[in-house]
């Protein structure tokens, strides 16, 4: 290993880091995390903080799971590879996949096609979409609906059905054929209207709009989160998914729940989908899979959509997959981490130190003016959105962003900037202390603004 001077003239030298420009990149030096231990990070000056961020949304059980680590350590030992690809199998992907099918039963989800991450789960799920509907006799349903502000990763067909510009503009254009509906986001939309159930009646009524003018017969899928994650921890109208269900259903569009953030306890359940009482036919997971210790991603199907595969002829084959499809480590992080998520609870933990640091935040509005709407509510997922005038809720500057989140950090938590949205989503295995500990950084840090 280089020492520690090489790796800082080195830093960003030769290594393109996602979601940055590589020319400031090089000219600011990312922060180089060392180790982590519990729910704290420590970087090479030997700062340590508490990791609000959760590594990416993803470190749900924190950074000292020995269990997890035993488990990748042995399957390595056992076998490293082998690949899933039709005719063969391993005993950790079987078990693996089965465990998280019982995750997600009482979602309605029958079967799992593992992947490598968010943006494979995102995008098979949008393959076996259009796949479900040429097997059922209706080949013209190839289109996508989706919210603005919604992430779903990065391959074509997640970023196509993406809906912040940030993420396609650069790549345009995108997969033919997808469509975007507001975000159902009280505190900005098309329509100024503050009133949840309202909004979600208005955004509903512009999907059968948009969806009489698309023709219904040309549409495969609608996807959302059930809370949007990156795109500022936007939690929608109670309503909301529940309506856009039944409009799925009059129309027969597949409704595919991307909850790569919000599955496996983040949001207080196993599911994001379950607080709003929907059963998708589809979901996409990875994260709080694996909690970040190895990458997998999984799809999941209902029943109705894996009976029409199962009973179809050679149609119903699935030329789609990747060779770290059900890698046999990964499947063996992914059994020991769903062991840990329930041994522990995490989403009841999640729930508790959500609520804390959700009301913790709201209170730091009544003292920063700067603070103009704090979003959560539903476990440990909290955006902070900073204006710089409250009245006109004028989005903060990138500048001070940068300032907030530097000085949070100093004072002893790291937190995710999302344009002018500080993000938080911590382990969910934090403590009650640890909690107080965000909330008087993120003080800190709003203070330097
Ligand atoms: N969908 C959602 C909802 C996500 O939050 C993310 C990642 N943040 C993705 C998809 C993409 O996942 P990955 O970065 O693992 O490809």
């Amino acid at each position: 290993m280089k020492d520690d001077n090489f790796l800082k003239e080195n830093n960003a030298r030769h290594l393109w880091h996602p979601m940055g420009h590589p020319g400031a990149a090089q000219a600011e030096g990312p922060r180089i995390v060392r180790s982590a231990e519990g729910v704290r990070i420590t970087d090479i000056d030997g700062h340590s903080a508490v990791d609000a961020v959760g590594g990416l949304w993803c470190v749900n059980l924190g950074y000292s799971n020995d269990r997890v680590k035993e488990a990748i350590a042995r399957q390595l030992s056992e076998l490293p590879y082998y690949s899933a690809f039709a005719g063969t199998s391993n005993p950790a992907a079987i078990e693996a996949s089965w465990a998280v099918r019982e995750f997600f039963a009482a979602d309605g989800m029958a079967r799992v096609f593992f992947t490598s991450g968010g943006s494979d789960s995102v995008d098979t799920c949008l393959r076996l979409a259009r796949q479900y509907h040429k097997l059922r006799g209706e080949p013209g349903r190839i289109k996508f609906l989706s919210l603005k502000k919604g992430y779903h990763g990065t391959h074509w067909g997640g970023a196509s059905v993406n809906g912040n510009a940030r993420f396609r503009t650069a790549y345009e254009p995108m997969l033919p054929g997808c469509f975007h509906l507001p975000s159902p986001y009280t505190y900005r939309n098309p329509f100024d209207e503050t009133d949840p159930d309202r909004l979600a009646e208005r955004i509903a009524a512009m999907a059968e709009d948009e969806i009489a003018f698309q023709d219904p017969s040309t549409i495969a899928a609608f996807i959302m989160e059930p809370i949007q994650g990156a795109g500022g921890v936007i939690v929608p109208p109670a309503r909301f998914m529940g309506l856009m269900r039944e409009i799925c259903d009059r129309h027969g569009i597949l409704m595919i729940s991307d909850e790569v953030i919000t599955g496996f306890g983040r949001t207080g359940d196993w599911s994001g989908a379950r607080h709003w009482g929907v059963q998708p036919d589809m979901m996409s997971t990875a994260k709080g899979i694996t909690s970040g210790y190895f990458p997998v991603g999984a799809a999941l199907v209902n029943e109705k959509v894996a009976e029409v595969f199962e009973t179809a002829e050679a149609a119903g084959a699935i030329y789609h997959g990747y060779t770290y499809s059900a890698h046999p480590v990964g499947a063996a992080a992914v059994i020991a981490c769903l062991e840990e998520t329930r041994r522990l609870d995490t989403k009841a933990n999640a729930a508790a130190r959500g609520a804390q640091l959700f009301e913790g935040a709201r209170r730091l509005a009544e003292t920063h003016d700067i603070v103009g709407n704090v979003r959560g509510g539903h476990g440990l997922m909290t955006g902070v959105e900073i204006v710089s005038d409250r009245a006109a809720k004028t989005p903060m500057d990138a500048a001070t962003m940068q300032r907030i989140h530097q000085a949070t950090y100093e004072a002893g938590a790291m937190v995710r900037l999302g344009g002018h949205n500080i993000l938080m989503s911590p382990p969910l295995t934090i403590t009650e202390g640890e909690v107080d500990t965000i909330l008087a950084a993120l003080d800190a840090g709003l203070s330097a603004a």
